[in-house]
């Protein structure tokens, strides 16, 4: 069954008319009977769909494919459905849709509503993550409040919490395979670029500051310029300052400032600011921290101003998996980004492997009734996530005929499905590294002419068969991650030259694992590789096509 986009888009409609502001976007606080409404609504079509439906003991709602084994480990999938007051009807909903959906197709996951991510209602966000991953206990939940004065224990009754419960009832990392989120972006750069869906590989780190400044107050009047110690005047210039160390993907803001006596005849004599400052990477969060200090001092300094900064929270940014993003970006051809919001899967990132999809939102509008993502890019998040979570695990593989068996793993060796078929005799395969090295055993007991005809089978590099988009889907990725697909005339001339001069001197095509190398470095080892003899060039091509296999391998089997 594929994904449905109709579906889909009903499933998103469905969960926009559980609100408490009708007409005027999505009010649904935790475990108020709006976001009841909408989990009812998950619970039944799950059901529907022949899934095994229940709430964990920290309120997150869980469906499971009926099919699976108690003990089978499955993808995690899903996201929120509570929302800021007024929000959109995309924020969260998004991840749950895509993972109802791909529960009615029958993939084996287990969709996951978490309760109370945006932290509006209980003042704290991601709490049932938070709490099923063991972060937070019954006794911080209980101090939580929303505003009708309801600890979030005594709120979530009716949808699960069970204080008692919650120490047994956790996460067991062995039990999952990995996390995986869709999201809207909730900015504009993908919507800007043209990007549909984009990987997130770091959810952005913060440090704040609280940064004081004190001149000296005098008379407006009276005080020559030269002789003043304007704190305000010090702070504005650091301001204009600071916003230039927020460079590339970084972002920098001063949200809030305090001016003394703040009298319109008097020098200021105290400035009180903060600083936000995030990043994707805890090395760009120290780089701007040095540089976000030497700034202020290096002007009070010369301003002749008093100075203290307070560093008043620190925030690691967190990577999500990087085997996982490579993999999902590689399987969709999508470009990746980081996420400069936080998310549920920040907080699982630590326990199991986790990556998350982002859909771009129009405008970048977030939080807002305004708030919009095409269906159709949500359904395509869904079928690349779906084509994810149907990559075999390694027992799926040993327990296939000789015939899937050689489906799955025929195109790890171009053109070549005999290695996969002879090496199919040899299973079970007790790990992806011995499946590997079974397969490269067929190729190494090989006869000389079956190897030659191997490393014949793979095509040029630049040649012919890529401008006449006649490649195989793996090695068509393989040379556009490495540049080849975007090169000029006369690059596209160099490539031909040399390939024409090896091909001729070996009697075969230059192979080499395009994933591993830059174009530069590939256009580098044409001469030095031309120098050996043939069968050193024999044995430099199979070492290639052995990388090239076990790229590949990596990427169709999950483990
Ligand atoms: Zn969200």
């Amino acid at each position: 069954m594929p994904v449905d986009v109709a579906r889909i888009r009903s499933d998103i409609e469905a969960i926009a008319l559980c609100t408490q502001t009708p007409g005027a976007g999505a009010t649904r606080p935790t475990f108020s009977d709006s976001w009841g409404a909408s989990i009812r609504y998950i619970r039944d079509q799950a059901v529907k769909a022949g899934a095994v439906v229940r709430s964990d003991a920290a309120g997150n709602l869980h469906a499971r494919a009926r099919s699976l084994a108690p003990d089978q480990s499955v993808w995690l999938c899903g996201s929120h459905l509570d929302t800021v007051p007024h929000g959109g009807n995309y924020d969260g909903v998004v991840g749950v849709v895509v993972a109802l959906e791909l529960l009615r197709n029958g993939l084996a996951l287990e969709l996951v509503v978490f309760a109370e991510e945006e932290g509006t209602t209980f003042s704290m966000g991601m709490l049932g993550s938070r709490a099923w991953t063991g972060q937070l206990g019954a006794a911080q939940l209980c101090a939580l409040r929303n505003d009708a004065g309801q600890s979030y224990l005594e709120a979530g009754a009716k949808y699960g919490v069970e204080p008692a419960k919650m120490a047994d009832d956790r996460l067991r990392p062995p039990a999952y395979r990995g996390m995986i989120e869709v999201h809207i972006e909730q900015g504009p750069r993908m919507w800007n670029r043209g990007e549909p869906l984009a990987v997130v590989s770091a959810i952005a780190g913060r440090r704040q500051y609280l940064v004081r400044i004190r001149g000296t107050a005098n008379h407006a009047g009276t005080t020559s310029m030269h002789d003043r110690r304007d704190a305000l005047a010090g702070a504005a210039e650091i301001m204009v300052a600071l916003e230039r160390i927020a460079v590339g993907e970084t972002v920098l803001t001063v949200g809030r400032l305090i001016n003394h006596p703040n009298a319109v005849n008097v020098i200021p004599d105290s400035v009180e600011f903060t600083v936000d400052f995030r990043a994707a990477s805890d090395a760009a969060l120290t780089r701007g921290d040095t540089e976000i200090r030497r700034v202020i001092e290096e002007i009070c300094h010369r301003r002749k101003l008093a100075l203290e900064i307070q560093l008043t929270e620190s925030m690691a940014a967190c990577p999500m998996d990087a085997q996982l993003c490579d993999q999902l970006s590689r399987l969709g051809k999508l470009p990746v980004t980081h996420s400069g919001a936080l998310h549920d899967s920040a907080v699982f990132a630590g326990h199991i492997p986790t990556v998350m999809l982002f859909v771009r939102s129009r405008d970048g509008i977030s939080h807002h009734p305004d708030e919009f993502s095409r269906v159709e890019d949500i359904a395509a998040a869904a079928d690349l996530v779906g084509q994810m979570i149907r990559r075999p695990t390694l027992s799926r593989l040993n327990s296939m005929t000789r015939e899937e068996f050689v489906g799955v793993c025929g195109p790890f060796f171009e053109h070549s499905p005999w290695i996969a078929d002879r090496a199919w005799l040899q299973r079970p395969f007790a790990s992806a590294g011995d499946l590997y090295e079974k397969l490269c055993a067929v190729v190494e007991a090989a006869t000389p002419e079956e190897k030659l005809k191997l490393i014949r089978a793979h095509p040029d590099l630049v040649g012919r068969m890529a401008r006449e988009n006649r490649l195989s889907r793996e090695s068509a990725s393989e040379q556009a991650a490495a540049g080849l697909t975007s090169l000029s005339a006369d690059e596209i001339a160099v490539f031909e030259r040399h390939n024409a001069e090896y091909t001729q001197r070996f009697g075969f095509p230059f192979v080499v694992c395009a994933r591993q190398n830059r174009k530069q470095a590939i256009l580098d080892a044409f001469p030095r590789r031309l120098a050996h003899s043939r069968e050193e060039e024999i044995a430099s091509a199979l070492a290639e096509i052995f990388k090239i296999a076990r790229l590949r391998l990596a990427d169709a089997i999950g483990e």
